[in-house]
């Protein structure tokens, strides 16, 4: 049992060198299977002896084996990160729809927070893609639900409830970003001064798409949860990023990413901490 459980973390790890060259490549229009993994600095192609997670990251000791150049810590994060994350699916659901589907959702998070860290934005297509393969999953619990229920409600279809939370995530924060836009655009029209390094949104479309994907995949609760608990995590970096004075454009989806994996732990203790909180 321990040893599937270390070969479970072990293959995480070899995906999550796959995400690093998915956060690497995507954003700057690289095939991710073409061409083998290479050094960002010396372009010296990676034989697979330096490229197995973590080891390889340890053995050479944070530096190109050709240019001497440092290898970012990050990588062997997000490949510990994504072995945890394989291990912890596979112990919660066993192999089956439910595993895969958050399997992709929690690398879809991982990837899109550290290009988004990277570039303060991500392709668009990437949440569409995310979305699109969120429905892909939904239709397949729909023929799996259809299967073992010969009478069913329509509004209890797998589908239809993931296309109606879907509508909800935009529709929730696409609201939050109209009146957001619009007391920003009356502020900075009274101070009579131009925003400070350009931004004139309260928050990205890309935003709107990711809470759609996040309804889809999490369901409407998770949404408003979502959306109320993020902008802590980004004050704790906001008073970090002023007192180091760093740039104080923060890039969002980290937070979002965050208080997604805090919500999907906790959703049930936090809703029922609020209904007694109301008295409820
Ligand atoms: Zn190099």
């Amino acid at each position: 049992m321990l040893l599937i459980n270390i070969f479970i973390f072990i293959f995480g790890t070899f995906l999550g060198s796959f995400l690093n060259v998915c956060i690497y490549r995507l954003p700057r229009n690289i095939s991710i299977i073409n061409p083998r993994s290479f050094c960002p600095h010396c372009n010296n192609t990676i034989y697979f002896y330096d490229n197995i997670p973590i080891i390889s990251f340890l053995i050479l000791r944070a530096k190109c084996r050709y240019c001497n150049k440092k290898i970012s810590f990050r990588y062997p994060l997000v490949e510990f990160i994504s072995g945890i994350v394989l291990l912890f699916l596979y112990l919660k659901f066993g192999i089956g729809l439910d595993f895969f589907k958050y399997l992709f959702l929690f690398y879809f998070l991982i990837v899109v927070s550290f290009i988004d860290i990277d570039f303060h934005a991500i392709p668009n297509y990437l949440c569409f893609l995310g979305i699109l393969i969120g429905i892909i999953f939904s239709i397949f619990e729909t023929a799996n639900f259809l299967s073992h229920n010969f009478y069913f409600n329509f509004w209890k279809l797998p589908i239809v409830r993931d296309i109606k939370n879907l509508i909800f995530g935009f529709g929730f924060v696409y609201l939050f970003k109209f009146f957001g836009d619009s007391f920003l655009e009356i502020y900075l029209s009274f101070s009579k001064k131009d925003s400070i390094e350009g931004e004139r949104e309260s928050l990205g479309l890309g935003d709107v798409d990711f809470m759609g994907l996040v309804g889809l995949f999490l369901g409407i609760e998770s949404v408003i949860l979502v959306f109320f608990i993020a902008p802590f995590f980004a004050v704790i970096y906001g008073i970090f990023a002023i007192i180091f004075k760093r740039s104080h454009l923060i890039p969002y989806l980290p937070y979002l990413s965050l208080a997604v994996v805090v919500v999907f732990f906790y959703k049930t203790q936090i809703l029922s901490l609020l209904r007694l909180y109301i008295g409820g």
